[in-house]
């Protein structure tokens, strides 16, 4: 809301989305082609602010500096995991009371025989809508001289549910030098008649692309599943398996979900973050691992942002939409106008939906 102070040259060269306040139009004009502000943006439920991530929406509402106004207001009403607001103290703690989840039980992971595990790659087909989603966990163990190259040990795929398709030992191509049992829970007869890397490998790819060529693997329309994972590439490397990016979402490299310097958050810290449980203390499962990263890829997927015929920048009927524009023209346009026409530089989640 305008202050009565405030000149009405500040107020129509404040950025329409994360109320930045320009001295001149044409360096707001900058701002926003530079910004890629969207809908898909984390935005504040009080103020309307648009954050890059989630880090900086809970700065905002929570602090350590927050926005006083909003954080009042917060404190009674706002989910501390989803960061959404609610209309009474009372939903407010139904609903965080829901968003809070727990860890999964952990009996059934210790009931689970060490060897032998599930790797007959099944999974229920019974859904009607877009492609199937998966999520991949590895655990690590140590070769190389030092024990010190991650070699993959444990290998785990869920579905959308959290049920188990996929959990097996693998046996590394090359010597174990450190089977790092504090955290991996594995020990060398373990993996003596494991499955072979070569063959995880082979069958985990034939499952991703569900008998789709790898070079026809598309986003919509076909049976290649989206397979969601936690720093994926070093998964994928180590697997040394091949996955197109576009079927791919990764939990660390999302930027709703990473920290304000753009680097990533710890599948652990967002874990606890958003969905409020302890993970990895102790000996870990790739399970849970999976579990974690499945609900984490919900949360983001299942946001309600407002449909657009062209949600990406980088969707060619958008391409240049800022720079097709002549300066004059922009500079003419009001903040609002100026943001309706703005688009997201990454591929939101909710787009999967
Ligand atoms: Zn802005
Ligand atoms: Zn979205
Ligand atoms: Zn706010
Ligand atoms: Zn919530």
């Amino acid at each position: 809301m305008a202050s009565r102070n405030e000149s009405s040259d500040t107020l129509r060269n404040k950025c329409a989305a994360c109320f930045r306040q320009f001295n001149k139009m044409e360096h707001l004009v900058e701002h926003m082609r530079i910004s890629y502000h969207s809908v898909h943006e984390p935005i504040c439920g009080i103020c309307k602010k648009h954050c890059r991530s989630f880090e900086s929406l809970r700065e905002h509402l929570i602090g350590p500096l927050p926005k006083q106004e909003c954080k009042i207001i917060f404190d009674v009403v706002g989910c501390k995991f989803c960061l959404t607001i609610l209309d009474s103290y009372n939903s407010r703690m139904i609903h965080q009371g829901r968003c809070q989840l727990s860890n999964v039980n952990a009996g059934l992971i210790a009931r689970m025989p060490n060897l032998g595990l599930r790797d007959n790659l099944t999974i229920d087909s019974g859904y009607t809508r877009g492609p199937q989603v998966v999520a991949l966990a590895c655990k690590m163990v140590g070769g190389g001289n030092d024990g010190s190259v991650d070699l993959c040990g444990r290998i785990c795929l869920i579905d959308e549910n959290e049920n188990i398709i996929f959990h097996t030992y693998v046996k590394p191509p090359v010597p174990v030098a450190n089977f790092r049992y504090e955290s991996s829970g594995i020990r060398p007869e373990y993996l003596r008649d494991a499955m072979p890397l070569r063959l995880v490998q082979s069958k985990v790819q034939n499952f991703l692309c569900n008998g789709e060529p790898l070079w026809k693997v598309r986003p919509r329309g076909g049976k290649a599943r989206i397979l969601v994972g936690h720093c994926l590439d070093h998964d994928l490397d180590l697997l040394q398996l091949e996955y197109p990016a576009m079927m791919i979402r990764d939990t660390a490299k999302y930027p709703p979900l990473m920290k304000t310097s753009k680097l990533s958050n710890s599948l652990k810290y967002l874990t606890q973050a958003y969905l409020g449980y302890d993970i990895q203390t102790g000996i870990q499962d790739p399970y849970e691992d999976c579990v974690a990263i499945m609900r984490l890829y919900m949360r983001m997927r299942s946001q309600k942002h407002a449909p657009e015929d062209y949600p990406l920048a980088s969707d060619p009927q958008n391409r240049n939409n800022f720079a097709s524009w002549r300066q004059a023209e922009l500079e003419r346009m009001s903040p609002e106008e100026m943001l309706a026409i703005s688009r997201s530089d990454y591929y939101c989640w909710c787009l999967d939906s």
